[in-house]
């Protein structure tokens, strides 16, 4: 093992820098030619059907067979332009990241060698399902799922290796009408979204005739050499290192964005930001992160669906180039102890159709008022449903990261700023409402400084889980390897709720005659006085937060089985059934399937923590040990004293037989947890058999530090961490 080790370092030494030539043109000249967008859409379709798609594109409905063929007609002689042979549904499986099956267009009619390409390959297929996770939702016997077209995400061109093939994003549902995948039920949940958010925006303003949501990506990641990697078991297996001594400089001079990124970062950064424009994801920011070979990209934002079939594209071109690079891009959320970990900060606001953003503050009093009512909402929304929001970015991974080294706690919490918390304050203890002087209103609430609000992006707290952004709201707590379809599933259900329940208070005191602002801001101060123990200011990371949040009744929970017992919960199903996102049973499917998948993640965790202890960490100590024995015995021989070695021998000897009689435990433990049927109470045996991989780390590092570097047979978090 160590041989590999020191191969990999040599290697570095003689790297060679990735040929790559970037287009000698503005991005605009080439950015989305990889796409079937808009214009290659009437390039290449008659004028009618292309006016139909766009518009089904932008605001749903039926497709018929024949527009279905001819899109289909279009699709094909638009891809063989390119060069395309196959072409794929591309859907985000339960688990795992993207799928595909791939097809070719060519096929043999009556001996005859054509390309075809019908309509109703391109609405429906059907994979052979079996071997995607369901939650039980669908027995194999009868795996049968379908793929259905998602015509609001346009199909692409992925070209890889000597493969070119048109990618057709789709829906994954089981044939009982069961969503198998994460972008059904986000569909569903922006559809929820727009009708209420058009109806709360329809109090105010008739003309609004749908609202989207916007979501922008922040991806954070790693990039280590691909050779260590490789002399990395524990990363290659689970994407993280189970053992390894912090380095002697760990992330304290770093400690600045922004710092000057290394040459073969900056290389692989082009390629990728190149290749990713021409398939239409709007990269627009690169930078250096605090820890050392830590990374962000982040695309400018857009529609929610669109943005998260762009997240995921993005990563699995990110991946393929960072090979190209030599590197190994690591999307975890906690690769290295005690090094900051890696989030995916979700960016959510909701925009009409007219192009306003209602969680901008404006210089109108009378606009202010409509985000005045969407702030708050989000606010009721987060504070009724935060158990949601936490269970929607509850993994393995995410359990790591949350609470630790710049990430923000389990403890999910709003921030909004001074001046906004300060304006928050005076909407909900001004007592008198006097509606007679028309905009007076504004002034009787102590709120006249309206027009001036914020806009204030200095004001940040990058401690918050949950922050407002100026004209957004940042959810800083998604995991950096983790769909977001699920996080914003859960919040674009919940705000819909929350503007449900307005909507219904507002019209039915609007029927009684009740003024509208007043009933309006009547229901705001209601929602915030219920709501507000959500609201913090201060720094999350502190111990005080954690007292201050659990005498607020705010809930901490740790851990990934104990998260996703509230997906489960009455009020879980009851939310989610009310809407049409997922019946009971996808619900229970979906939380045992995640349950699982935590119980999988650790279990490969401990075997290969054990593994590594066993057969890679215990000789080698074992060895080193023998040696200084020897040295020893040598120095006796000459009457010779040496407590230091002797010493160091000894402790040697301690920690192996730590590390022995630990794994052991850990084996058994394993065994034991492996018996319990409960899902769930096997997933709680596998959080205590985490801790016991850590108690095997704790002896694993000090062997770090006692054995000779020339025979460690890890690559070490220095080398890992420092060297490009
Ligand atoms: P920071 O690191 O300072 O938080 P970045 O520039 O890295 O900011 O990322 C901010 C992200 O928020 C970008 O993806 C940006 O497009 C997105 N964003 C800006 N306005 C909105 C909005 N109205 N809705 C959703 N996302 C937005
Ligand atoms: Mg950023």
């Amino acid at each position: 093992m160590a041989k590999q080790r020191f191969h990999a370092l040599a290697m570095l030494s003689q790297h060679q820098l990735a040929p790559f030539k970037r287009p000698d043109a503005p991005i605009s000249s080439y950015f989305g030619s990889l796409v079937f967008d808009k214009k290659n859409m009437r390039q290449w379709m008659a004028a009618d059907d292309a006016g139909q798609l766009e518009s089904i594109m932008e605001r749903g409905g039926k497709m018929d067979h024949t527009l279905a063929d001819a899109v289909a007609q279009a699709l094909k002689s638009w891809a063989l332009s390119y060069g395309v042979t196959h072409y794929t549904h591309w859907f985000h499986p339960l688990r795992g990241t993207t799928a595909e099956k791939h097809d070719t267009f060519f096929e043999l009619k009556q001996g005859q060698a054509i390309e075809q390409f019908k309509g109703s390959a391109l609405v429906q297929q059907e994979p052979d399902a079996s071997s995607f996770p369901s939650g039980g939702l669908r027995s194999t016997f009868e795996a049968r799922g379908y793929t259905a077209w998602d015509p609001t995400s346009p199909a692409f061109i992925y070209e890889t290796a000597l493969a070119k093939t048109l990618c057709i994003p789709t829906v994954f549902v089981a044939y009982t009408g069961e969503a198998l995948d994460h972008k059904a039920p986000l569909l569903k949940a922006l559809d929820t979204i727009n009708r209420a958010a058009t109806r709360v925006c329809q109090i105010f303003d008739k003309q609004v005739k749908y609202v989207t949501a916007s979501l922008g990506v922040e991806q954070e990641y790693f990039l280590v050499d691909r050779n260590l990697y490789l002399a990395r078991p524990d990363l290659v297996m689970c994407g993280r290192t189970v053992f390894g001594h912090s380095p002697a400089r760990g992330q304290q001079l770093s400690d600045h964005y922004f710092g000057s990124i290394p040459r073969r970062v900056s290389n692989f950064m082009v390629e990728f930001e190149t290749e990713a424009q021409r398939l239409g994801i709007p990269v627009r920011t690169r930078h250096n992160e605090v820890a050392p070979g830590q990374f962000e990209v982040a695309p400018q934002f857009e529609e929610a669906n669109l943005a998260v079939d762009h997240n995921m594209l993005l990563m699995d071109v990110m991946e393929r180039i960072a090979e190209k690079h030599q590197f190994k891009i690591l999307f975890h959320e906690k690769p290295f102890k005690g090094i900051n970990g890696s989030g995916k900060h979700n960016n959510w606001s909701l925009i009409t159709d007219g192009g306003k953003n209602l969680l901008s503050p404006s210089g109108k009093p009378k606009d202010n008022l409509v985000f005045l009512t969407f702030l708050v909402s989000t606010i009721k929304a987060v504070y009724a449903y935060s158990d949601l929001l936490r269970a929607s970015i509850a993994s393995a991974a995410n359990d790591l990261r949350l609470g630790a080294h710049e990430a923000p706690p389990a403890i999910i919490s709003v921030f909004l700023g001074q001046q906004l918390t300060r304006f928050i304050e005076a909407l909900e203890n001004s007592k008198s409402l006097n509606l007679e002087k028309g905009d007076n209103v504004y002034l009787k609430l102590g709120i006249s400084k309206l027009p001036e609000i914020l806009l204030d992006n200095t004001d940040r707290n990058r401690t918050s889980p949950f922050a407002f952004t100026g004209n957004k709201f940042e959810f800083r707590a998604v995991g950096s390897t983790g769909i977001c379809s699920s996080p914003m599933t859960v919040l674009n259900v919940a705000v819909a709720d929350v503007l449900d329940q307005l909507a219904n208070e507002v019209e039915a005191k609007l029927a009684q005659g009740v003024k509208r602002e007043v009933a309006v801001i009547e229901a705001l101060r209601r929602m915030l006085k219920e709501s507000k123990s959500i609201l913090f200011e201060g720094d999350n990371y502190g111990e005080a937060w954690l007292k201050e949040a659990q005498k607020r009744g705010l809930s901490n929970v740790q851990t990934t089985p104990e998260a996703l017992k509230q997906m489960n919960s009455a009020k879980a199903k009851d939310l989610f059934e009310r809407h049409g996102i997922f019946s009971r049973a996808e619900l229970e499917a979906r939380t045992q399937i995640l349950v699982e998948e935590y119980v999988l993640k650790v279990q490969i965790e401990a075997r290969i923590a054990g593994d590594l202890a066993q057969n890679h960490v215990i000789p080698t100590a074992i060895k080193y040990q023998h040696q200084l024995v020897q040295h020893l015995k040598g120095l006796k021989e000459l009457e010779l004293d040496d407590e230091t070695t002797f010493e160091a021998a000894r402790n040697l000897g301690e920690h192996i037989q730590a590390c022995q009689r630990k794994n052991k435990a850990m084996l058994q433990a394993r065994k034991e947890a492996n018996q319990l049927e409960d899902p769930l109470e096997k997933a709680k045996a596998y959080e205590g058999i985490r801790s016991m991989i850590e108690d095997i780390r704790y002896h694993v590092d000090k062997l770090e530090l006692l054995v000779d570097d020339e025979d460690w047979p890890l690559p070490k978090y220095r080398e890992l961490l420092f060297l490009r």
